[in-house]
């Protein structure tokens, strides 16, 4: 049998450059560029909860960091160093492997290095926390948007909630659909670039975990505002694009969480800097709607308010 510290040795010890101290010692030590705010967050991912037995090691490993590196490019901040804790049901290298091939992969191609955590036996529950750094005040944070900002919002939203939905028979979508669908479920891309390239630009973000209306909401209620989007503006894939009847695609689409895209807002002036952003991080931005100075979010569709009944996810609702 191996020991934890045997575990940790093979499975989550790499080189890691940039830490003064990474794993090994009673805790790592870290040296903060001059001049930036240090961004920290965490994410905890729980089977059953946020993956499914099923899912393989590599797509876990995967998304524990992925769903935090979308925390860091909501916050404009650059992915810098990682802890992981991890409770396992037991040594199973295999399950290892394959956990932290899904984690490094996602961690190298971020420049992201993994300085320490823990490693327990228990149920298994993973908790990863980032570090990143921003420019002092360059955040992007969520009480910053203005009444006569545009709201917008990276890539297309649904397809994590419709890949969900199916495998849950909620909808029924073909094979070659739900395929293309699935990708975006176990293995969102964390919009890092598209963080770092609004800084200066938006004037606030969130990444979207809980859905649009939930996280949009939560932009309003910090930045004491409310808005008004138009479902019509609202990025689709051509799956989502061709059910977009079924009332339970458009809760997909307005409150289906996971797709882990970007929604932020901008004074009406960056327009044209925000295409040449889309442009050039090659990643489609849509503008939605706009911020009002009247509280609340309603949704229009061809001029009418839409009546929502899903808002978003929400593990105690
Ligand atoms: P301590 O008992 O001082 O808390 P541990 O024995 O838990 O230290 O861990 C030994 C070293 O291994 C520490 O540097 C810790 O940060 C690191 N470590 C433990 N588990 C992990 C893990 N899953 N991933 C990365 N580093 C880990
Ligand atoms: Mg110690």
């Amino acid at each position: 049998m191996p020991s934890e510290f045997d575990l940790i040795r093979r499975y989550f010890t790499r080189e890691t450059p940039s830490a003064e101290l990474g794993v090994g010692d009673d805790a790592a030590l870290l040296a903060p560029t001059p001049g930036m705010q240090l961004a920290v967050s965490t994410d905890m991912l729980v089977e059953g909860q946020h993956f499914a037995p099923q899912d393989g090691p590599g797509t876990v490993g995967y998304k524990a960091l992925a769903v935090n590196l979308s925390d860091m490019a909501a916050m404009g901040a650059t992915p810098r160093w990682a802890t992981l804790a991890i409770a396992l049901p037991g040594a199973d290298e295999v399950w290892l492997r394959g956990f932290a091939g899904g984690f490094f992969s996602l961690a190298q191609k971020f420049g992201v290095e993994l300085v320490g955590g823990d490693t327990t036996r228990g149920p298994l529950n993973i908790c990863v926390q980032i570090i990143g750094e921003v420019p002092s005040g360059m955040a992007l944070r969520r009480d910053g948007a203005h009444a006569g900002d545009e709201i917008w919002v990276s890539g297309v939203l649904g397809d994590a909630a419709l890949a969900l939905a199916n495998l849950q028979r909620r909808v029924e979508l073909m094979p070659l659909e739900a395929a293309s669908c699935l990708p975006r479920l176990r293995v969102p891309m964390p919009r890092v670039a598209l963080g770092l390239a609004l800084r200066g630009v938006a004037s606030a973000a969130i990444d979207i975990s809980d859905g649009l209306l939930a996280d949009l909401g939560h932009i309003l209620e910090r930045s004491g505002v409310g808005a008004e989007i138009h479902f019509e503006a609202l990025p689709l894939s051509e799956v989502a694009q061709c059910y977009i009847e079924q009332e339970a695609v458009q809760n997909c689409v307005l409150a289906g969480g996971d797709d882990y895209e970007l929604c932020f807002t901008a004074p009406p002036e960056r327009h044209a800097e925000i295409l040449s952003i889309a442009q050039r991080i090659g990643l489609p931005l849509a503008c939605i709607g706009n911020i009002k100075d009247t509280t609340g979010l309603s949704v229009l569709q061809a001029g009418q308010a839409m009546t929502i009944k899903a808002t978003g996810f929400d593990h105690f609702a």
